[in-house]
C-alpha cells in the first residue's frame, strides 16, 4: 500500500521510456514451461480493500483493479499475501475491528472459493495448495498500529493466520518510527524490541518495508530470524525513502533476508518521482478529486487514485513509466546481493502500476525478460518464489526452536 503520510487518498504516476517489448501473450514457450510449472509468490496486495465492497468477488473477472482468480490463474500466480491495511492514523480498538474485519474478508473468499484458494500459513502448506492446483492465500498486516501495542492482539493475528507484519505503515506508530515520517523514537523502542522478539516465537515474518532506515536496523539487530522486505525497491536507482540502500540490502541478504520489489511507478522510476517532486499540486489534485468520488471507500479510492494518475500522464502532466523498471530493479538487486535474496511484492491495487504491468496477468514477462537477461532457470524460480519460501521456512523453524527454549 502506498500512502502518502498526510492523505487519505493514494497518489501516484507514472511515467517513461518505451521498454523492450514482451507482450503476454508472445512470451517463449521456454519462459512459459518455466513459469507455469514455478510456485509464483507474491507478497503484497492490497485487494483486500475491494473485498469490503460487498459487490467484489475474487472469482469474478473485473476489468479494473488487478488480482482476481481469473487474472490469476492466467498469469500463473501460485500464492497471494492479502494485505490487512487500515490507515496509520487510525489506532487502537478501531484499527483492531478493522484488521478483524479484513482477516474475516479474506476467509470468507477463501471459504467461498474451496476449489481455487487454500489458506496457506506455511511455506509447506503453499507448497501442498500448489500441489493440489490451488492459489495459496496468505495474509500479512500492514503497520504495527494495528495491535495497538499489545501482544495478546499481535498473538491472535497469528492465530488468525496471519504470516508477517509490516512494524509501521506511513506514519511512526508507538514503538516504532517509519521511513516517511519525523523520527521520534531513533529506531525501535524496547517495546518495539519485544514486538519483534514475539514476532520471532510465533513463526511470523517481520517485514521492514515501510519503516526507518533506524528501525530497520534496529529489527535486523535484535532479530533471530531472517526480515523481509514485502514490498520495497532500490534507492540507487529510485531515491525513495521507501525504497533501500545498497548496503541495507547486502546487510538484510547477509542475515538470509529478501527484499521484494515493489512495482509502484514513484519507487521505480526517479523521472516519475522528481515530476512529483516538482509539482506536488497534481497530487493533491488527484486525491481530492478520488475522495469527491468514493468519500472513505478505500477500494474505490485506490482504483480512481490510479485511474486519474494516467489521465494525468496521458495529458503529458507525469512521466510513463514502463513494466521493464520492475526488471531493472530486480537485476540491480541481483546484482548487490544475489539471486537468492530478491523476490516479487507487486503491490497490486495498493499503487499506481507501471504500463505493461497493469495486472497478475503480466507477470509471465516477468520470467521471458529475466531469461532475455541471462538468468538461469534456477535463479529465475528463486525470484519469483522459492526465496520467499526459504525465508518463510527459516522464520518458522526459528519460531519452533524458541517456542521449544525453556521460559527464562
Ligand atoms: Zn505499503
Amino acid at each position: 500500500m502506498f500512502r502518502a503520510v498526510s492523505w487519505t487518498i493514494p497518489c501516484l504516476l507514472v511515467g517513461g521510456a518505451l521498454g523492450w517489448a514482451v507482450l503476454a501473450g508472445s512470451i517463449s514457450e521456454k519462459a512459459r514451461r518455466l513459469h507455469f510449472s514455478s510456485i509464483v509468490v507474491d507478497t503484497h496486495d492490497d485487494t483486500t480493500q475491494r473485498l469490503l465492497d460487498g459487490n467484489f468477488d475474487l472469482g469474478t473477472r473485473d476489468a479494473r483493479g488487478s488480482i482476481d482468480i481469473p487474472r490469476m490463474r492466467e498469469g500463473g500466480l501460485n500464492a497471494i499475501f492479502f494485505s490487512i491495511w487500515v490507515p496509520s492514523k487510525v489506532t487502537g480498538a478501531e484499527a483492531v475491528k478493522r484488521a478483524n474485519a479484513q482477516i474475516d474478508a479474506v476467509l470468507g473468499q477463501i471459504h467461498k472459493h474451496p476449489k481455487d484458494l487454500e489458506l496457506a500459513t506455511s511455506a509447506a502448506e503453499v507448497r501442498e495448495a500448489h500441489r493440489q492446483g490451488k492459489i495459496a492465500a496468505l495474509m500479512g498486516i500492514e503497520g504495527g498500529h494495528m495491535i495497538a501495542s499489545d501482544l495478546g492482539t499481535l498473538r491472535h493475528y497469528a492465530a488468525r493466520g496471519v504470516r508477517y507484519m509490516t512494524l509501521t505503515h506511513s506514519g511512526n506508530v508507538e514503538w516504532a518510527d517509519a521511513s516517511t515520517d519525523k523520527a521520534v523514537h531513533n529506531g525501535l523502542t524496547d517495546f518495539g524490541k519485544q514486538v519483534v522478539r514475539e514476532m520471532n516465537r510465533l513463526g511470523m515474518m517481520v517485514d521492514i518495508s515501510h519503516v526507518s532506515d533506524k528501525t530497520f536496523y534496529d529489527a535486523l539487530k535484535i532479530s533471530k530470524a531472517p526480515l523481509i522486505a514485502s514490498h520495497s525497491s532500490c534507492r540507487a536507482i529510485c531515491d525513495a525513502p521507501r525504497n533501500m540502500t545498497d548496503q541495507m540490502m547486502k546487510d538484510l541478504a547477509a542475515r538470509g533476508g529478501v527484499i521484494q520489489i515493489n512495482y509502484h511507478v514513484a519507487f521505480l522510476s526517479q523521472e516519475f518521482r522528481n515530476a512529483e517532486t516538482a509539482n506536488p499540486g497534481i497530487n493533491r489534485t488527484i486525491g481530492a478529486e478520488a475522495q469527491r468520488l468514493c468519500g472513505n471507500d478505500e477500494g474505490c479510492l485506490l482504483l480512481e487514485g490510479d485511474r486519474l494518475t494516467r489521465e494525468h500522464v496521458v495529458k503529458g502532466k507525469l512521466p510513463r513509466v514502463e513494466w521493464t523498471k520492475i526488471i531493472e530493479h530486480t537485476d540491480h538487486a541481483v546484482k548487490v546481493v544475489g539471486a537468492d535474496h530478491v523476490g516479487l511484492g507487486s503491490d497490486f491495487d495498493g499503487a499506481n502500476m507501471p504500463y505493461g504491468m497493469e495486472d497478475a496477468t503480466q507477470i509471465p514477462k516477468i520470467t521471458e525478460a529475466l531469461l532475455q537477461k541471462g538468468y538461469s532457470e534456477s535463479d529465475v524460480r528463486k525470484i519469483l518464489g522459492e526465496n520467499t519460501l526459504r525465508l518463510m521456512a527459516e522464520v518458522e523453524r526459528v519460531g519452533r526452536e524458541l517456542s521449544a527454549a525453556p521460559k527464562r
